[in-house]
């Protein structure tokens, strides 16, 4: 059993999964990351010596997963807009499972509908700021581009990049911000934090659709997540881009279950 599931019915923290990989353009797979997070949260334990706490004291909750179409984007990130949409005005905290990265955008949509203050805090290993992707601009390439679209780039700040085209560069190194100063620069506004898990080193995360070597390591991703979750005050999250078909050996999958795991205990930490 998930230990994802074996929580309290009525948690502020909201987990839904979001399986859909329509844009993904490597590697497809991350449509299947909602449920190997959860089937690989078996093999955890509850507690978390690095935070001191278990998840069975946390209160939150697994919505499940939303059945998504494929093909056109555009339908499945108007549902996760609304079903965003309808935990924001509930006061929850929604902590998004996906499915590619494209799918932080239909929360993006929704939490800033509600804190129209909102900044963002990226975590990945590419820029994902092209304008489109083969003409596409409702792309996991073209997230974050949307993103600014949207807020501005005053309102994004961006960790852990590593590659990106030549155009997206300058921005790049514009929004360029390590833990410190992304708590400095948020100060007490609203975040939503976006976690594609590629900016682990694929050596320790290979189970993911567009691999990108010179990575950090679990641990320092777990510690940055960790600070961020308690610096910041979190309006929103999402953890992306597991595709476990990529991994045989499974480690991805449990990797990336402990990272939910260490997340829902911050957030939990964060709001008691
Ligand atoms: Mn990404
Ligand atoms: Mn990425």
């Amino acid at each position: 059993m998930s230990r994802f599931l074996a929580a309290r019915d009525q948690g502020r923290i909201c987990l839904v999964g979001a399986p859909f990989d329509s844009t993904t353009s490597y590697r497809p797979g991350a449509r299947f990351g909602p449920d190997e997070i959860r089937r690989a949260s078996q093999g955890l334990e509850t507690f978390s010596p690095e935070q001191e706490n278990d998840l069975e004291d946390c209160d939150f909750t697994d919505m499940g997963d939303l059945e998504l179409p494929f093909g056109d984007p555009s339908p499945a990130l108007a549902m996760i807009e609304a079903t965003i949409g309808e935990l924001m005005e509930q006061g929850k905290i929604p902590l998004l499972l996906g499915g590619e990265h494209l799918v932080s955008l239909g929360a993006i949509r929704a939490v800033t509908g509600r804190f129209p203050d909102l900044r963002i805090v990226h975590l990945d290993a590419h820029a994902d700021l092209r304008d489109d992707y083969l003409g596409q601009r409702l792309s996991h390439a073209s997230v974050i581009r949307r993103a600014v679209d949207l807020l501005g780039r005053d309102r994004i700040r961006q960790f852990g990049i590593r590659s990106c085209t030549r155009e997206e560069y300058p921005l790049v190194k514009s929004l360029a911000a390590d833990v410190p100063q992304i708590i400095a620069w948020a100060g007490g506004s609203p975040c939503y934090l976006t976690c594609d898990l590629d900016i682990l080193d694929p050596a320790v995360f290979p189970g993911t659709g567009t691999p990108e070597p010179g990575g950090i390591s679990f641990q320092a991703l777990t510690e940055a997540l960790v600070r961020l979750i308690g610096g910041l005050r979190i309006a929103g999250m999402d953890v992306v881009e597991l595709a476990p078909n990529m991994d045989t050996t499974g480690v991805s999958s449990i990797t990336a279950a402990k990272i939910v795991r260490e997340c829902i205990i911050a957030l939990c930490r964060r709001r008691s």
